[in-house]
């Protein structure tokens, strides 16, 4: 990724800054600019004692500052450390302890939750990134007006070892020390969503994300580098906007409009339309969001030319709508961490099946094996298994976990993904479940999508999610629907269920449904199973 920055000075990106509710302000900076300040802060972070192969912890929203700092970092062989923004002291303490960071970037507001862990870690310098630094703003006046309408930000005061970003970009020379990085040289590590478990750190190579960033370019619109303009609405700290919203935009020179906080939805649909955006990676959460907004139709949003959704099974209906609503074509991929993250996804100039995740990207193969003795299901066939990839995309490995790293990738360098699949004669694959998340009621096994996609058609629903809770009575699952209605709908549980019995074998059919205004969901707004089901376990004691 180093090598091939420097030659693309060509465009533009922009920047849009949220400062508080509905109040933005942003800039324009050059590729030629954004450089610049890569190396200059290359070398601060040199001269501070970075070395090739030290982690740099990053914990930064959608901004210029992350893009400096993941590209600063890589270009001294140093390794990126993505951190959720939204984690706890705890949780970052985890993190930082795990990979074993040093150094940390971070925002000024994000402070009060390192101050109070930083004795228990190996945190050597800090560098602060102000949410007033006036990087990419066009103006000072804007950024006064901002300030005065920003109520609450957090003071850091400097010590020997807290350095303030913009300071050093000022203060060091674009001129940082030529190191010698090899394309498997491990780039970053990137965590685990943390949907199934403790999060993990995939150790992710220069190569396995330039050759997922050429995978994805292949598949979305090959030969249109320098006019594409890419909302970066979904954040570059999770695997998946950090290859197709950032480093795919800067490998095709595209106009990165960069959003640091995508709630609540009507902002971006506010600055898509303003800035035509003509590219949108997301998650069904925010396609969903947008469709049932009560004023979509007020938007519009015909400048959109592609979008892909993965992290989530999309919702064929929200596939439809949102195609209907932007003109735009909306394709499922599917994605992992531990694959940099695209490993399947369906062509968006070719032949697009609602509910399957594609075929391969190039250059990866794909196949099927069966749950209990491994082997290989002929594809077509119809029968489920585990899906498993393996690619250039594919990571070098769970970061100080041999154990679990031999569990997932194999001797022959197949990913086993843990999750269930089948595929079509045509050689689309269809996820199914997680292998975790499989339901076994009444000694049937029951996959929550396939209630799920029962739920969604419902048209009083809004948001479904299915879960198995265990009934250690009867040794099996209780088929169990939490459910969201759409603004101002009120259905009763019965009806909900009389819908189910309509689509559904009986043993399907939720015994229970509870309905909720939110679900939780993870940072890329994937419901947290786990929660729900550990919720369920407290009441029954
Ligand atoms: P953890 O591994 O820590 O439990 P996670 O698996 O959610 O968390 P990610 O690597 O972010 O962390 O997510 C990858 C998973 O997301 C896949 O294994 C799959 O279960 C799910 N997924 C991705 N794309 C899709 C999709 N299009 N449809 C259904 N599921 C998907
Ligand atoms: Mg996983």
């Amino acid at each position: 990724t180093a090598r091939e920055f420097p030659e693309t000075t060509a465009t533009s990106f922009v920047l849009r800054y949220m400062l508080g509710g509905r109040f933005t302000v942003g800039g324009k900076a050059t590729y030629r600019k954004l450089n610049e300040q890569v190396d200059r802060m290359a070398t601060a972070l040199y001269q501070l004692g970075v070395r090739k192969g030290d982690r740099v912890a990053v914990m930064l929203p959608n901004s210029p500052h992350y893009i400096i700092s993941f590209f600063a970092a890589m270009r001294l062989g140093a390794i990126v450390v993505n951190v959720n923004p939204t984690y706890t002291s705890r949780e970052l303490q985890h993190q930082l302890e795990d990979s074993g960071a040093e150094t940390i970037i971070l925002l000024n507001l994000f402070w009060p939750r390192l101050r109070e862990i930083r004795p228990e870690t190996k945190v050597k310098r800090i560098v602060v990134a102000h949410v007033f630094d006036t990087l990419g703003f066009p103006s000072k006046l804007l950024v006064k007006i901002a300030q005065k309408k920003t109520p609450e930000w957090v003071d850091v005061n400097p010590e020997q070892d807290i350095f303030f970003f913009e300071t050093l970009l000022n203060q060091y020379g674009p001129t940082p020390p030529k190191v010698n990085v090899d394309v498997d040289d491990v780039a970053l590590f990137q965590y685990t969503g943390g949907t199934t478990g403790l999060p993990k750190a995939a150790m992710l190579t220069h190569y396995n994300l330039m050759a997922n960033v050429q995978q994805v370019g292949a598949w979305l619109v090959s030969g249109h580098r320098g006019h594409e303009k890419m909302m970066a609405a979904i954040p570059f700290f999770h695997v998946y906007g950090m290859t197709v919203a950032m480093l795919y935009s800067v490998y095709m020179a595209a106009e990165i409009i960069i959003v640091p906080n995508p709630r609540p939805i009507d902002n971006v649909m506010t600055i898509m339309q303003k800035e035509r955006a003509t590219l949108f990676p997301g998650v069904p959460a925010m396609y969903i969001g947008i469709i049932n907004h009560p004023k979509v139709a007020e938007y519009d949003l015909r400048s959109i030319k592609a979008c892909i959704s993965g992290s989530a099974p999309l919702p064929m209906e929200v596939q439809e709508r949102f195609g209907e609503v932007t003109g735009g074509r909306l394709v499922e991929g599917f994605g992992m961490t531990e694959c940099s993250p695209v490993a399947l996804v369906n062509p968006v100039y070719g032949t697009r099946k609602a509910g399957s995740v594609g075929i391969p990207a190039p250059d990866t193969e794909a196949k099927i094996v069966n749950l209990e003795t491994g082997e290989e299901i002929p594809l077509g066939s119809d029968e489920q298994g585990e899906l498993c990839v393996r690619g250039p995309q594919v990571m070098k490995g769970y970061w100080q976990r041999p154990d679990e790293t031999a569990l997932t990738v194999d001797a022959d360098g197949w990913l086993h993904t843990g999750d269930i699949c089948k595929s079509d004669s045509d050689g689309y694959f269809y996820i199914v479940d997680r292998k975790k998340d499989m339901i076994i009621a009444s000694g049937f096994k029951v996959l929550p999508r396939d209630v799920e996609e029962v739920l969604f058609m419902h048209p009083k629903v809004m948001e479904a999610v299915v879960v198995g809770v265990p009934n250690p009575a009867r040794g099996d699952d209780t088929v169990k629907a939490f459910v969201v209605v759409k603004e101002g709908e009120s259905p009763t549980v019965e009806e909900i269920r009389e819908f189910c019995k309509l689509h559904l074998a009986p043993y399907k059919v939720p015994r229970e449904i509870e309905f909720r205004t939110e679900l939780p969901k993870t940072m890329v707004g994937k419901v947290l199973r786990r929660v729900l089901v550990d919720e369920e376990k407290a009441k029954q004691k």
